[in-house]
């Protein structure tokens, strides 16, 4: 792979202004970008509005992918603006930045989340202890109960990408969306949950409108399968619900708005479509569709990934360079583009991961006073990948590597 260079990119913005009304358009600019491979897309609607249009609205907080604050429609998919780079698209391409969709739009790429809110309190996202205890009731880490769960699915950051991927949020209204569904999941299948039923009941209404397209699971910036979320409260419904007949009414919940009740027939039917959605799935794409909607922790085998040949790679000196992969999840497939930083000395190669091991955020060699360096929180290491300064709990993360006919290859996953 090619070390990172300068380019200039042609960059297409959906303005609207509330004030001049109209269905909005698109605006192009035109940006020189020094180092395509650490400037994330935030970067660069920074820069358009620091240097060319103060008028553009977008929003961002933490710029590190734990707020969710800045997701957009990017060359057509659903991404986090901070966490997508613009070398992420082949050199040359323009690249087109639009806000979510089935939301309202308040001024150009800002969205007004309230309806994604609303669902999330209707759904009931709060947790509610069965009984009082006196000591903090836990999950063990490695119990099947917190491996059911997964680790991914109790990260959601409320992005609100995986709702702007879902074609059934467009058809139907009431639906609550992947974003809530997931989330009554993380708690429906927690022990120590006291509102089970009374989930189960909001989450009815619209967990069997999901017609398993697995869009929300393949746009989540945090790894989460929504889509194995809402098979698992289907299948749960199913099974509570199989020889009791339900309420009229569902039992209120005091601070929460209602719900409209389904008769169990209606309900057992819909449930049966949204589930044999998923089936078919697994008929045809057999084990890769099992891990996909199953409630186990998905397993990703691991890859050698060509990074460059070694002669290419200066010695002495820590080289920063790109590497590419297609991570496969269950069905679908996430485009990885990613910075490995090789230091060379003599015969020694180390491949450091360039990610943070405080929040993840991107590390740099200066090259000036021999360090890397996090500049989003002051993290510093030495050339070893040791701790110097800063909250970074430990070392740089290092990649396995071997050396094949010259090529450089590290192993992922
Ligand atoms: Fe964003 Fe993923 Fe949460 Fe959906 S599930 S809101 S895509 S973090």
């Amino acid at each position: 792979m090619a070390q990172a260079s300068g380019s200039v990119r042609d960059i297409k913005i959906f303005r609207y202004d509330p004030h001049l009304g109209g269905s909005g358009d698109f605006q192009s600019y035109v940006l020189e970008i020094p180092d395509e491979s650490t400037t994330t897309i935030l970067d660069v609607l920074l820069r358009l509005l620091r240097e060319q249009d103060p008028t553009l609205a977008f929003r961002y907080a933490c710029r590190v992918n734990m707020c969710g604050s800045c997701g957009l429609v990017i060359n057509g998919k659903e991404r986090l603006a901070c966490k997508t780079n613009v070398s992420d698209f082949p050199p040359g391409r323009d690249i087109t930045l639009r806000p979510l969709n089935h939301f309202p739009v308040i001024k150009d790429l800002v969205v007004d989340l309230e309806p994604f809110f609303r669902k999330y309190e209707e759904t009931l996202s709060f947790y509610e202890p069965r009984e009082e205890f006196t000591e903090p009731l836990q999950i063990r880490p490695d119990s099947k109960e917190r491996r059911d769960i997964g680790r991914e699915a109790t990260e959601c950051i409320a992005c609100g990408c995986c709702v702007s991927s879902c074609t059934m949020v467009h058809y139907h209204e009431d639906y609550a969306g992947p974003a809530a569904l997931n989330r009554v999941f993380t708690l429906l299948a927690d022990s120590r949950d006291g509102l089970f039923a009374e989930r189960l009941e909001r989450a009815l209404a619209s967990c069997y409108h999901c017609r398993t397209e697995f869009n929300c699971t393949e746009v989540c910036p945090k790894g989460i399968s929504s889509t194995r979320a809402i098979k698992y409260i289907q299948r749960l419904a199913l099974t509570h619900f199989k020889d009791k007949p339900r309420p009229e009414q569902p039992k209120a919940v005091p601070d929460t708005p209602p719900v409209a009740s389904t008769d169990r027939r209606t309900f057992l039917r819909q449930v049966g479509v949204g589930l044999l959605g998923a089936a078919s799935i697994m008929v045809v794409g057999g084990v890769a569709a099992t891990t996909a909607v199953s409630p186990s922790l998905v397993k990703t085998s691991r890859l050698w990934v060509p990074v460059a040949p070694l002669s290419q790679i200066p010695v002495g000196d820590i080289a920063t360079l790109m590497m590419r992969y297609d991570l496969k999840n269950g069905l679908y497939t996430q485009e990885v583009a990613t910075p490995v930083l090789v230091s060379r000395t003599g015969s020694q190669i180390t491949c450091f991961n360039a990610s943070c091991t405080h929040l993840g955020c991107i590390v740099k060699w200066d090259s000036q006073w021999e360090r890397f360096r996090c500049a989003c929180h002051g993290g510093v290491f030495d050339r070893d990948g040791r701790v110097l300064a800063g909250p970074p709990p430990r070392p740089l993360d290092r990649y396995r590597f071997k050396v094949d006919s010259d090529l450089l290859l590290v192993e992922v996953g």
